[in-house]
């Protein structure tokens, strides 16, 4: 992207509420990537050859230790990312279910046992080997976590490379693995910039996976990168996601659930519903119950419980979400934000009299949605569909036949009926179309990231 922050020999973590300087971390050079490749492919071998009862214990103990670190993992969380402290303890929490959830699927990954003539064919889930998980400073350790858990689970090597602005989490995770008794080299992490230590990440010919989540132009430039030599990819990119509210809705429950919806996390959410769009009959009712709820949403400090929504992660981002809020561009609802240090920015519904504008068809990921008006159902699964990102969305209606057409209908690979709720570890995540490439979580998370291996076994004399 053109407006890449400069390169240092460190990064400078600083915190969003505050714009205090909370840390320098070095940053990792090529050749002490390539290093950590050479550790982490030795420890792989050592970790495949364990047995799986082995390795789901050291799992859950490593989740125990996660458990028992929550205070200091959401504090982390809080300063360097600005969430709010609620989410950041549900955060620890995610990455601790998640290295539950992972570890229970060790002894159950099972191959098949398929007929055949004349012997014995079975399947094998063999490891990939070294595995590159590739985070963004959204939910950097949950996310972080989705790719790492079932990685190490399936056998590999984990090698994570944090967002610039957000490593502080992640050196801590790999501190606790470590204390846990995951041996050493297995999960490493290389803080440092996307353009230098990233790119020599997916370059690098001894890693055979990268998970990425971020940006659709670099998850672009990934996959081309890892086509040269045929790596395994997996790409969580962005979403303008739409919330579709129907005549027939109970109004009340969808207007006030919509303002979190794209504001949780300051609305720096792949899932978040930025497209509100409500049937036209029920507009101007909708607009008069949500309106007052996204002025009432208390944005503060983030390390107080009763804040509902915090700053933004960085001055660039701030700058990136402003620039969405051209005077022309009516606006249906602002709440209010603190003025002073940090990058801060109220809550804003735009009403937009053409769908096609910027502010309603691009990932804004700042508290910003659009509402729009529809006629039918022909008409909202139109407009929910006229986006190359699919990656999650609502759906408010009291006919179940409705909620399941449209549930058919919307091209996107997250959907709920009459609640928000999109990411769960053991279901299924992923995008359609430019919101990404592959699932991650759910029952086969551990699967991919593994290849299949089949063996036949002669049983002729
Ligand atoms: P980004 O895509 O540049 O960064 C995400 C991660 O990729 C970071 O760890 C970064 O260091 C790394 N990276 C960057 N360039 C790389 C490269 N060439 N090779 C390998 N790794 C590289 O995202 P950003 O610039 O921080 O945010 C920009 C926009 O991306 C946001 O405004 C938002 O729209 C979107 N975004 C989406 C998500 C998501 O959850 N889908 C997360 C973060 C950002």
């Amino acid at each position: 992207m053109s407006d890449l922050p400069p390169v240092e020999d460190h990064l400078t973590v600083l915190n969003p509420a505050t714009e205090a300087v909370l840390a320098t971390v070095p940053a990792t050079t090529p050749a002490q990537l390539d290093a950590a490749v050479a550790r982490a492919a030795k420890a792989q071998q050592g970790w495949a050859a364990l047995a799986p009862g082995d390795r789901a214990r050291l799992l859950r103990r490593f989740a125990d230790a996660v458990d028992a670190h929550t205070a200091e993992l959401a504090a982390l969380e809080v300063a360097e990312a600005g969430h709010t402290v609620g989410n950041a303890q549900w955060e620890v929490g995610n990455v601790r279910d998640l290295l539950e959830y992972a570890a229970a699927g060790i002894e159950r990954l099972t191959g098949r046992q398929i007929p055949v003539a004349g012997g014995l064919d079975v399947t094998f889930h063999e490891p990939l080997g070294v595995v590159g998980v590739i985070a963004p400073w959204n939910f950097p350790m949950p996310i972080a976590a989705w790719g790492l858990a079932p990685a190490l689970a399936a056998g590999n090597a984990v090698l994570l490379k944090p967002a610039e602005t957000t490593p502080l989490t992640a050196l801590k995770l790999a501190e606790l693995a470590l204390a846990a008794g995951l041996p050493e080299g297995l999960f490493q992490v290389l803080p440092g910039y996307g353009q230098v230590t990233g790119r020599a990440l997916v370059d690098h010919p001894g890693v055979r996976k990268i998970v990425f989540t971020g940006s659709t132009p670099v998850g672009k430039e990934i996959m081309a990168r890892c086509a040269t030599q045929l790596k395994r990819v997996t790409l969580e990119l962005g979403g303008k996601s739409p919330n579709i509210v129907f005549a027939d809705a109970d109004l009340a429950r969808a207007a006030a659930a919509a303002p979190m919806s794209f504001l949780d996390n300051a609305g720096q959410d792949c899932c978040a519903r930025t497209r509100i769009l409500v049937q036209r009959e029920v507009y101007d009712d909708f607009l008069a119950l949500v309106a007052p709820a996204i002025e009432a949403v208390r944005v503060g400090d983030p390390s107080d419980p009763a804040t509902e929504m915090g700053p933004l992660i960085s001055a660039r981002q701030l700058e990136r979400v402003t620039g969405y809020l051209t005077p022309e561009l009516p606006v249906a609802a602002r709440g209010t934000a603190p003025t002073g240090p940090g990058f801060w920015c109220p809550p804003t519904l735009l009403a937009p009299e053409d769908p096609d504008c910027r502010a309603a068809t691009e990932e804004i990921f700042g508290p910003v949605a659009v509402v729009l008006p529809f006629t039918d159902e022909a008409d909202a699964l139109r407009l929910a569909n006229a986006t190359r990102y699919g990656l999650s969305g609502s759906i408010w209606t009291r006919d179940l036949g409705r909620a399941l057409r449209m549930a058919r209908g919307v091209e996107s690979g997250n959907l709920s009926v009459n609640s928000h709720s999109s990411v769960r570890y053991w279901t299924p995540f992923g995008g359609f179309g430019e919101s990404g490439l592959g699932r991650e979580l759910g029952p086969d998370a551990l699967a991919h990231f593994t290849e299949t291996k089949n063996v036949f076994i002669s049983t002729e004399e």
